[in-house]
């Protein structure tokens, strides 16, 4: 891959990885046990009055389905960076072959070319 392109895709993806971990941690910790797992606060009740209980919850929960998109999103971010690192980055897991730059312009962590994501 041109070294300038791939430099290019670097910067986006470290960018990215950034504004992940730092969105995540404005709600989440990560589990200092496991690698990229990340794990959504529980919203502070101590002075909630009982009738909020429920929107605490829903609140929660929400938190808990964006605390995963955010995770896994993150997960394909570092996993493309370690790639560059190895130099094996670009290349599609499931049939091998590189994939197309304008995908990974618009898309830096793709893991698979636009045919096989399509399956
Ligand atoms: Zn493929």
């Amino acid at each position: 891959m041109d070294k300038k392109l791939l430099a290019e895709l670097k910067g986006k993806l470290e960018g990215q990885k950034a504004a992940l971990q730092k969105e995540l941690e404005s709600f989440a910790t990560e589990d200092p046990n496991l690698k990229h797992n990340w794990d959504a606060k529980f919203p502070n009740r101590e002075d909630a009055d009982k009738d909020e209980s429920a929107d605490d919850a829903q609140e929660y929960d929400n938190a808990l389905s964006l605390e995963h998109s955010l995770e896994l999103k993150l997960r394909d971010v570092s996993m493309a960076l370690e790639k560059i690192g190895q130099g094996s980055y670009g290349v599609c897991e499931v049939c091998g072959k590189t994939i197309d730059e304008e995908r990974l312009l618009a898309c830096p962590e793709a893991k698979t070319c636009l045919k096989c994501h399509q399956k």
